[in-house]
């Protein structure tokens, strides 16, 4: 999908601060940081969101997921705390149409969420 930011940045056409890469997921750094961690973990596969997922990305799913708890323990986060949001369409604020985890952290997170 040569229109997704995201896929850009997968293919090297946008530069991204990576935090972590395997051959299914990419992990970089939010450009507009809401947390002092704020990493997205996004797939290298193009899924626009949530509601297109299917069952063959539950293990692509469940390694973001994985993969969230892992970087936030190594900054030090998995005892004191730290979020995950998948936000999906118009009322959650989707901006990007590449299904992405935010993994924030560092500083205590209200709820409810805005
Ligand atoms: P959404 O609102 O879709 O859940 O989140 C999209 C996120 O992507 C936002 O937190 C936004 O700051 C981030 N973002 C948008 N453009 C870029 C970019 O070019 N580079 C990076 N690293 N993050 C981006
Ligand atoms: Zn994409």
């Amino acid at each position: 999908m040569t229109d997704c930011l995201f896929c850009r940045i997968i293919a090297g056409e946008i530069p991204a601060s990576k935090v972590f890469e395997n051959d299914r997921i990419i992990a970089f750094n939010d450009i507009n940081p809401q947390a002092p961690m704020h990493v997205l973990i996004v797939p290298r596969t193009h899924v626009a969101t949530l509601n297109d997922l299917k069952p063959d990305h539950d293990a692509l799913v469940g390694e973001m997921t994985r993969q969230a708890a892992a970087l936030a323990a190594e900054r030090g986060y998995a005892t004191s705390g730290y979020r995950t949001v998948f936000n999906c369409n118009r009322d959650a604020g989707q901006a990007v149409y590449h299904i992405h985890l935010h993994v924030l952290g560092g500083r205590p997170l209200g709820w409810p969420p805005g």
